[in-house]
């Protein structure tokens, strides 16, 4: 079957192979090409698969408001397509440790840690917070290194991977593991420090810097390349996507 699959596929990305994708609404995919250049710049076959796999997020997952915060058609496309972008190099899509999420309108207090938030990932309860009005900066100014959906959402990847023992996930945690070694390097932390390329809140802890490098890898790939090209290979290993390639 494997082999029929890759005749069939010629050189296709195996992993992420559909044979009967859902079928998206043309409204719904205008909302994706308006908002995620990511999107615009994959292949046909590749968008049907963007596409598919935006359709099983929504439907993973459970998004519910607060503070009169009512969920759209259009907040869950917009989520579920942030998820879905910086998966799109693995296997694994959906974040089963993490099934709500939720939306509140502006910086909430949070229940847990009693101060307010942009957002928050709650492995405990299970739950991704978003604040609206950040999630939606993040993705309309697509060049600041500041997007709170990619954000939170790599922290929920990272919680997710760290409960789950599948081959992608071990893939994952092994080149975060290789690249947190590589950063005790005094050298290369003088060189990062220097560069003044990343906020100094990446440097709070290991699952912020891991945040803070998504970001800044989605948002301005050829800057980070070019800054600190050493760090940007390791990102792009463990995320499996190479964006330079793609906007070329
Ligand atoms: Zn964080």
């Amino acid at each position: 079957m494997i082999e029929l699959v890759s005749l069939l596929l010629g050189s296709a990305n195996l992993s992420r192979f559909v044979l009967f994708p859902y079928d998206m609404y043309g409204a719904q995919k205008a909302i994706i090409r308006k908002n995620f250049a990511f999107y615009n710049n994959l292949s046909e076959s590749d968008k049907r698969i963007f596409e598919h796999r935006v359709i099983r997020f929504i439907e993973a997952h459970n998004f519910s408001g607060r503070e009169g915060v009512v969920i759209t058609k259009k907040m869950e496309i917009l989520i579920a397509s942030t998820a879905v972008m910086l998966t799109f190099g693995m296997r694994r899509y959906l974040f089963p440790k993490f099934k709500n999420i939720i939306v509140y309108p502006k910086n909430y207090v949070s229940k847990v840690t009693k101060r307010r938030h942009k957002g928050e990932t709650n492995p405990r309860a299970g739950t991704i917070v978003f604040s609206w009005d950040n999630f939606l900066s993040g993705v309309e100014v697509e060049d600041d290194n500041l997007n709170l959906g990619l954000h939170e959402l790599t922290h929920a990847l990272h919680f997710n991977f760290l409960m789950d023992g599948s081959f992608t996930a071990a893939v994952f945690l092994d080149k975060f593991k290789a690249l947190l070694e590589r950063m005790k390097d005094k050298k290369l932390q003088r060189k990062i420090v220097k560069s003044g390329y990343l906020r100094e809140y990446a440097f709070t802890n290991k699952y912020e810097f891991l945040s803070v490098l998504v970001e800044h890898f989605f948002e301005t790939p050829h800057e980070f390349q070019k800054k600190l090209p050493e760090v940007y290979e390791m990102v792009k290993d463990m995320l499996n996507i190479d964006l330079l390639k793609m906007s070329a």
